[in-house]
């Protein structure tokens, strides 16, 4: 592996401190690297592979659409994105969606809707969002913007500017941000590279009665910690709310490049219109055969019964290895989306998953995270927690 290292550092941009590992191939739960060594992987390519690894369905789906067609262009229909749109609309209750390639994409054009609704109704074009800090929406500028962690915006200010950041589950900190010309607010319903940082019901509840109130949207970031991930289809589904837009990425596609921002019909009827907005690649046949499978197959093999069934042992556990290691501070999360909060650095206890053939990650620089595929059973979650525990018990042993 060393020598495709090496060549990998010469050539790609060093912009990853990334783990000595090449990845080779998937099965289920595990993934194997080039020499051979198997995994177990509770990262899922941070929250993508929900379904697991090779499952054949879909990679079937995707090769009968490979033969089929891959690209067409948007500006003619294809089968596959107006299967997949239907299937998003259904399980989300949204009633209009835009395909993009990527969740900063997503992200962008929900900041471009909700700018374009303020300005159709007041001619302005001065409008504020406010987003809160520690979140994460993207690395393009429009979700940098948003982002509420100064040392990924330092370097490349200025922003786009106007936006306003309050703080999650604190609601007077959010009407604190509230001017004549706030046209959105935007959540993270679950944070996930800020640190796990769930938002509460109640918070959430009342930032939705503001909005409504003010006629201002509220954007559920749901890229992270929608798609099953918490038990529900998308977070903000248990909290009896609903966004004005919401958007998704990440386990969308199950390993193919593609996300969604989707808006309610009061939304639509008043935001982008033809030529406002647009994407060579977004929802091409490609893509969204992969979304329409994800969707098909989340219902077929009720993924969602799974996660309520087994998140509650990764969360049991975890707070057993708060109990018994004095490294490990706290447990946070919800659903298979859990981080775990420690006295200092987590790399260390990283490296030695990694060594011990667990793959984890974190979320900031004192913060485990676990985000493995859907489909993991219970008995990997104890295998997983062993190795968890002989970890702590390393590192707390130097
Ligand atoms: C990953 C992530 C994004 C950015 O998605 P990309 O596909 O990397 O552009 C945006 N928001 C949240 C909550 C994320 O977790």
């Amino acid at each position: 592996m060393k020598n495709y290292i090496d060549q990998a550092e010469q050539y790609l941009l060093h912009t990853y401190n990334r783990y000595p590992i090449i990845w080779e191939r998937g099965e289920g739960v595990y993934l194997y690297d080039l020499t051979g060594k198997r995994y177990l992987d509770f990262v899922s390519g941070i929250g993508v592979f929900a379904l697991g690894y090779g499952d054949s369905a879909y990679n079937d789906a995707l090769k009968e659409q490979i033969d089929k067609i891959t690209h067409t262009s948007n500006y003619y229909y294809n089968l596959p994105a107006i299967e997949a749109a239907r299937r998003l609309a259904e399980s989300s209750g949204m009633d209009r969606v835009f395909f993009t390639n990527s969740g900063a994409e997503a992200v962008e054009g929900a900041i471009k809707a909700a700018r374009k609704y303020a300005y159709l109704k007041d001619g302005r074009t001065d409008h504020e969002m406010i987003a809160l800090n520690r979140s994460f929406h993207g690395r393009t500028m429009g979700a940098l913007s948003v982002t509420g962690t100064p040392k990924y915006r330092e370097a490349f200010e200025p922003m786009i500017g106007h936006i306003r950041f309050a703080d999650m589950n604190d609601f007077d900190s959010i009407l604190a941000g509230v001017t004549d010309a706030t046209c959105a607010v935007l959540i993270e319903t679950v944070q996930g590279e800020g640190g796990i940082y769930p938002a509460e019901e109640g918070f959430l509840k009342q930032v939705q009665k503001l909005c409504e109130e003010r006629d201002i949207l509220l954007i559920l970031d749901e890229i992270q910690c929608g798609m099953g991930r918490t038990g529900t289809m998308f977070a903000w589904q248990r909290f009896g709310v609903k966004p004005d837009i919401m958007t998704t990425a990440k386990a969308l596609g199950g390993g193919v490049p593609v996300g969604a921002f989707l808006m309610t019909e009061k939304v639509a009827e008043q935001s982008l219109t033809a030529g406002d907005h647009g994407s060579t690649y977004g929802g091409n046949p490609l893509a969204a055969a992969a979304v329409n499978k994800v969707l098909e197959l989340f219902a077929k093999k009720d993924i969602l019964r799974h996660v309520n069934e087994v998140a509650p042992r990764l969360e049991a556990g975890l707070d057993a290895v708060v109990q018994q290691h004095s490294y490990a501070v706290s447990r946070r999360g919800s659903g298979l989306l859990q981080g775990l909060e420690c006295r200092g650095p987590v790399g260390g206890i990283i490296e030695k998953a990694l060594e011990k053939g667990l793959v984890l990650i974190n979320a900031g620089p004192n913060v485990i995270r676990f985000i493995p595929p859907l489909v993991v059973t219970a008995a990997q979650i104890e295998d997983m927690l062993s190795l968890l525990n002989q970890c702590f018990t390393d590192e707390e042993s130097l």
